[in-house]
């Protein structure tokens, strides 16, 4: 059985894509916890992120899409995080933080909001 995110590589549900490229694909997380929040996902369906053969390659789609994000929406600094409790399809999640004392961000985001964020990052 495919996963959520299987399903988005497929392009049978919709997501705010932002970036891709043969081997992966990048799109805003649907709960974000900042603004900008993006996940990175291998096209084909591997469990976890150290599944991945092109791992190498894995992390520095991961660090395109982060350039792209830090020129779009100026953050304080980026994290990269991988846990994959939620979806068994390897994800790095990309989360840009705009003060470097709060460790966590207070965010919600409205459709709208998100719309305009995925638009910013692709411009970049
Ligand atoms: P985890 O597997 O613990 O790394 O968390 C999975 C992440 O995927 C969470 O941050 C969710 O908000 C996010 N997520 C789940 N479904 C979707 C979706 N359809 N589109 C975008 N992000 C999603």
């Amino acid at each position: 059985m495919s996963t959520i995110f299987e399903k988005i590589a497929r392009r049978e549900i919709p997501a705010e894509i932002v970036w891709e490229n043969e081997l992966f694909l990048a799109f805003l997380d649907i709960n974000p916890k900042s603004k900008g929040h993006t996940l990175v996902i291998p096209k084909k369906p591997y469990p976890w992120v150290l599944d991945v053969p092109e791992f190498g390659q894995y992390w520095e789609a991961a660090k395109e899409v982060a350039l792209k994000i830090k020129k779009a929406l100026k953050p304080a600094y980026i994290s990269f995080q991988t846990f994959g409790v939620e979806v068994p399809h390897a994800h790095i999640h990309i989360v840009p933080f705009y003060s470097l004392t709060e460790k966590y961000e207070r965010y919600k985001a409205t459709p709208e909001e998100l719309k305009e964020v995925g638009e910013q990052i692709r411009r970049a």
